[in-house]
């Protein structure tokens, strides 16, 4: 049976060091605000929900209208560019992620896609920069909805216009490293596996009940029979 696989990016596939510096930036710069988004905790949430948790932390009311956040988006991917650039912020691809995503790229049985809370401008940049981007269909962004729920079946939609092929959400598996990642996954009644290379051990995800949970994504062969018996 085919399956599609939907990779959260940030402490799934990338491991970015100093990415407060340009985030931060580009909120000053478009929201004329200092924030500091050291003062919540961003993992599994969207851009949208993460800056104005920022300002909820920071008790400063913003409207964050669409046009707003596009221009928030587009400042954010020329903070994040330069950054890289300048080498003061780095991504990396986590151990054993390029092995996977070539690995599933070359097999038949797997389609690979994202589902991720950044920005569409600022996942490109950090797959890019992590060298993964080669391997991955578009799939679903913040840029599409706040919401994260909403995200699997945009990312399922697209996959299927891009490969002319059905796929049911139950073929779909959410590879993802917070508990945020498996309500989305179960919202959408997809297959879910949480990898413990974020913010939470592999102790407290198994707690929320995943198909399965993997330390990290570096056994490729591992991943891969996990991924085909769920
Ligand atoms: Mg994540």
């Amino acid at each position: 049976m085919e399956r599609l696989i939907l990779f959260d990016i940030d402490g799934t596939l990338t491991r970015t060091q100093n990415g407060y510096l340009p985030f931060n930036q580009a909120l000053f710069t478009t929201f004329g605000i200092p924030g500091d988004i050291r003062t919540v905790v961003p993992d599994g949430n969207t851009d949208p929900r993460i800056v104005q948790d920022i300002f909820l932390a920071a008790n400063v009311r913003i409207e964050g209208d669409p046009p707003q956040w596009e221009e928030f988006a587009k400042t954010l991917k020329q903070c994040y560019s330069d950054a890289v650039k300048a080498g003061t912020t780095t991504v990396r691809p986590l151990p054993g992620a390029a092995e996977l995503l070539r690995a599933l790229s070359q097999n038949g049985g797997f389609g690979g896609s994202v589902v991720t809370g950044n920005f569409e401008q600022i996942a490109w940049v950090k797959l890019k920069t992590a060298g993964l981007d080669r391997y991955l269909c578009r799939g679903a962004y913040a840029s599409d909805s706040p919401h994260r729920p909403d995200l699997p079946a945009v990312a399922r939609r697209r996959w299927e216009d891009f490969s002319g092929r059905a796929i049911s959400p139950e073929q779909c598996v959410i590879v993802g490293d917070t508990p945020k990642d498996l309500e989305a996954a179960r919202t959408n009644g997809m297959k879910c596996v949480l990898v413990g290379t974020g913010r939470y051990p592999v102790e407290e995800l198994l707690l929320h009940s995943p198909d399965a949970c993997l330390p990290d994504l570096s056994d490729t062969s591992e991943v891969i029979q996990t991924l085909k018996c769920l």
